[in-house]
């Protein structure tokens, strides 16, 4: 899906449901990767007859995402329980850096099956314009209220540097009811303390750490 980023598709197990926004782990089934679990998300939709994965990869090291890039047609995965801490409340602001962004996908693509992705908004860090996921589906999903930031380059019509307060303040109306926020832990550390800075109750904050 870009240079380090994976899409895997794979069949669904009978009888396995998951709501957008959950994820559950996932072992490659070869011989010294079985015990190895990785917590993945779901990006695909529950009535969908197939599960897809959006998964970073970390070539640097020999990790389960480098063995996952290098899996062939046929090859298993043991899935196992679902979980997940994010669900669709109503609208709000989603806030995403990264692989992050993977629970709002589904959600995303659950509002656009039902027409339902009324005034709910993206907001989305990023290194680089090479590292957006899916790009493209956002902006037809969502058309204005998709917002990038980027922090390592500067790109014309794209906002530049770390999410900051100042940044986040008139994405933050008073009327705003939900906000949501995945990414990496420093990411959300910092979010959450400009959050609270902002006066956003801890109640309206959905929030998982990817
Ligand atoms: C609930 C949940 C849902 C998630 N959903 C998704 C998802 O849908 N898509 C997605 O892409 N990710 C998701 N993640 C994150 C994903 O689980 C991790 O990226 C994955 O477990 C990394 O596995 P790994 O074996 O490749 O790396 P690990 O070996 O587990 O390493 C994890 C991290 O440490 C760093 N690291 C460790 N050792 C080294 C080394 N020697 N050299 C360089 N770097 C190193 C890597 O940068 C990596 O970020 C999710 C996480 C959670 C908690």
């Amino acid at each position: 899906m870009t240079h380090d980023v994976l899409q895997i598709v794979t069949e669904k197990p009978q009888q396995y449901k998951f709501t957008p926004g959950q994820a559950t782990e996932v072992a490659i089934n070869k011989k010294d990767w079985l015990n190895e679990k990785r917590p993945f998300t779901f990006t695909s939709l529950p009535n969908n007859d197939y599960l897809e994965f959006t998964i970073k990869t970390y070539p640097s090291h020999e990790g389960v995402t480098n063995e996952l890039s290098k899996l062939k047609k046929d090859e298993e995965l043991i899935l196992h329980e679902v979980f997940g801490a994010i669900s669709y409340k109503g609208e709000g602001v989603f806030i995403a850096g990264g692989a992050g962004v993977t629970p709002f996908i589904s959600i995303f693509r659950y509002l656009q099956s039902k027409k339902e992705t009324g005034n709910n908004r993206l907001i989305f860090a990023n290194k680089t314009k090479e590292d957006i996921i899916l790009a493209q589906e956002f902006e037809n999903i969502l058309g204005n209220n998709f917002i990038n930031i980027l922090s390592d380059e500067q790109v014309n019509g794209y906002a530049h540097g770390l999410i900051t307060e100042e940044f986040l303040k008139p994405h933050l109306k008073n009327s705003i009811k939900y906000v949501y926020v995945c990414g990496p832990p420093p990411m959300m550390e910092a979010i959450e303390k400009q959050l609270k800075n902002l006066n956003v109750d801890e109640k309206q904050i959905i929030k998982e750490e990817i």
